[in-house]
């Protein structure tokens, strides 16, 4: 009876109040992205006058006090999440006592509700912060769906529109410059000219970031964003960065498409094994997984809902074209920044495109996690050539990877020549993970070789004889110029083919 009376009822998580007279002196955590972006986040606080920064990347000892502090079955994301907050907060209470913690500092984190962990991150948190004694610490939900959520509870953290869209452009600036980094630093003629231009690139877009104009709180600064030449700007300075860049693109690599789990394929660090510097150090050129493609994913999720009520809603019409009028503007934005980068960043594939091909295996309304898109991107892949192998990123404890990764198996069935390397992840199996990877890796390198040679064959262009032309074509050897998508997956056989092509051209006019 004693402990039934005791029962408290479950109360869902409500931060203590962030007053706006409190703020000067807060710092906002937040993390879980890539470096890249989250250094523009900063600056993005920053721009709107508060201080910021972001957690450091998640380790192997985060991974285990996550699953000491929360729950041991959740999904590995989570513990490395959870784990890494509390390390943070635990070494600074250490430093300068719990009480002092809870009134310096604040957690950020997007959160939706939904069928997977996503919805339920922040109650990780809080029972990690509650066992370690700071339970008075504040933690602030992103709302995924909401751009212009209002004030936070007490007014310091306003999570308004000029927030948001900093966040979003922000994100869609370093996707584009990601892209970039990962199709240049295979083909590097001297060793880290590619690091030393990224790591140039991110300060020039924090600082871009940070000195963003102030163009109101509502409507004003959307249509600012949209129609500004700012961002635009900003990225032609990376690309003159990434000019001075010399490539050498006739070495012949796999590519390999990341996929996989959001927060796994995002990250680079102990949380993913380093997957994409490991790849790169096995010969392999990276097709990272961008961020856009997941905002427009959610975007089409709404379209999907709208659709269900079409008979029953009359405006349903309505809203679904209204939500793939933004999609189509969202592209056009993100095509915009891939211009000021030469189009070389790799375009986002059409999400009805992603849906049809994931169709047969996959339905579409299964939400959590990435639902029908590990299987749509990595037929998307395939089908267009534009990966050799497709390296997907599955959580320990995962409900929606599992289910793509036993869906997958029927792809496999139908696509047999499709290599497939599903990673499953726990944080402390990675010789085990990378060797499995590296079995496929072999079988995509015999693949990239073939294509190469395939491509010898069509064109009469061997090596050798494609190096002259190449260096008849000095700008052909910089990072920042595009070498067009030939029909091949492997870069060293579309500039082949476009040697082939420039050359028969050059011929004809003489
Ligand atoms: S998608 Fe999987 S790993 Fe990610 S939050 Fe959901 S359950 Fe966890």
């Amino acid at each position: 009876m004693t402990a039934l009376a005791d029962t408290q009822h479950y109360r869902t998580y409500k931060p203590k109040p962030l007053t706006k007279e409190e703020i000067g002196h807060v710092e906002i955590l937040f993390g879980g992205l890539h470096w890249r972006a989250e250094r523009v986040l900063q600056a993005v606080f920053e721009n709107l006058g508060y201080k910021a920064r972001p957690l450091p990347t998640a380790t192997r000892a985060d991974l285990s006090a996550g699953r000491e502090l929360a729950d041991i079955g959740q999904c590995c994301p989570t513990s490395f999440t959870t784990g890494n907050l509390a390390n943070f907060l635990k070494n600074r209470a250490q430093e300068i006592g719990k009480e002092n913690v809870a009134r310096n500092y604040a957690y950020i984190t997007a959160g939706s509700c939904g069928a997977c962990r996503f919805g339920q991150y922040h109650q990780s948190y809080e029972l990690a912060l509650r066992n370690l004694g700071l339970e008075y610490f504040r933690l602030f939900l992103l709302d995924q769906g909401r751009i212009d959520q209002g004030a936070a509870s007490g007014g310091g953290l306003d999570i308004n529109m000029p927030l948001t869209l900093g966040a979003m452009w922000g994100i869609l600036c370093t996707d584009v410059l990601q892209n970039l980094e990962y199709q240049t630093r295979p083909y590097e003629v001297e060793a880290g000219a590619t690091q030393r231009a990224v790591e140039a690139s991110v300060d020039c877009l924090s600082d871009a970031f940070r000195k963003r104009p102030n163009r109101g709180k509502k409507w004003s600064t959307l249509v600012w964003h949209l129609s500004t030449d700012y961002f635009v700007e900003a990225l032609r300075e990376v690309k003159r960065k990434f000019d001075a860049v010399e490539v050498n693109r006739l070495q012949c690599k796999p590519v390999v498409k990341i996929t996989g789990e959001f927060y796994l394929q995002t990250v680079e660090g102990d949380p993913n094994y380093n997957i994409h510097r490991w790849l790169e150090s096995e010969g392999a050129e990276v097709f990272p997984a961008s961020i856009a493609v997941w905002l427009d994913y959610w975007m089409r999720f709404y379209v999907q809902n709208f659709e269900e009520y079409r008979g029953i809603d009359r405006y349903a019409g309505a809203k679904i074209a209204a939500v793939k009028a933004i999609q189509k503007v969202f592209h056009w934005t993100y095509n915009r920044l891939r211009g000021a980068l030469g189009n070389i960043p790799h375009e986002l594939p059409d999400q009805y495109e992603l849906r049809r091909l994931a169709a047969p295996y996959f339905h579409h309304r299964l939400s959590g996690g990435e639902g029908d898109m590990l299987v749509g991107k990595a037929l998307w892949a395939h089908v267009n050539k534009r990966a050799h192998m497709i390296c997907e990123l599955s959580p320990y404890a995962c409900m929606p990877n599992t289910m793509s990764i036993g869906a997958m198996a029927g792809v496999v069935g139908k696509h047999p020549d499709l290599l497939y390397a599903p990673i499953e992840v726990k944080g402390d199996a990675e010789v085990h993970a990378l060797s499995r990877c590296q079995m496929i890796l072999t079988e995509a390198k015999k693949r990239a070789v073939k294509e190469f040679v395939d491509v010898m064959e069509r064109t009469g262009l061997t090596p050798e004889e494609a190096q002259p032309l190449l260096d008849a074509n000095p700008q052909m050897k910089r990072a920042t110029y595009r070498v067009p998508h030939g029909g091949a997956a492997g870069t060293a056989a579309n500039l082949l083919l476009h040697l082939a092509e420039a050359n028969n051209e050059r011929r004809a006019a003489a």
